[in-house]
């Protein structure tokens, strides 16, 4: 009997505390929720930023994601991706994030395809082009000193 009050006791400042608070449910979805801090919601990512390496692709467990680098595109398919976070800790440019809020419910499995901005393809193409050029001028400058070289040797020779 003892024993019984004493838990009587320990549950007594609980029950007050319930009978004067608010419920902690609440009115959704009349109400909007709010989604806690930290909660895992789902990966978004800054599309400009990425560089298209693929170490998201990767490292991504159920293979949600795909990324094409010369088109400046990354997908993910929502329904495979478990919100494990390992893309967002594995990208080296920081471009991805865990962000509150769930996807919506669907019937069909569907990705969903990030693209560039314009201004930032232009920018990627240049670059490229650029490489391209200066990779071809180095290697003519090569051949060319590796031609004078030749031609110097069979003169003394
Ligand atoms: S959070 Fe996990 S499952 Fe989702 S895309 Fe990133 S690595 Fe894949
Ligand atoms: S790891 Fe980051 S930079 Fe690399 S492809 Fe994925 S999102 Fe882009």
């Amino acid at each position: 009997m003892a024993d019984k009050r004493f838990r009587i006791m320990n549950y007594a400042p609980v029950a007050l505390k319930n009978l004067f608070s608010k419920p902690v449910t609440t009115t959704y979805p009349a109400e909007p929720f709010v989604y806690p801090e930290r909660s895992r919601g789902h990966v978004d990512i800054d599309i400009d930023d990425c560089i298209g390496c693929g170490m998201c692709v990767r490292c991504c467990p159920p293979g949600a994601l795909s990324v094409n680098k010369n088109a400046g595109t990354w997908t993910i398919d929502r329904f495979d991706c478990i919100a494990c976070g390992f893309c967002v800790t594995k990208c080296p440019k920081k471009c991805l994030h865990i962000v509150p809020g769930y996807q919506e419910p669907g019937g069909e499995k569907t990705a969903v395809t990030y693209t560039k901005s314009p201004e930032v393809l232009a920018a990627e193409a240049k670059k490229r082009e650029e490489m391209a050029k200066k990779a071809a001028e180095a290697k003519a400058a090569k051949e060319a000193a590796e031609k004078a070289k030749a031609a110097e040797a069979t003169e003394k020779a």
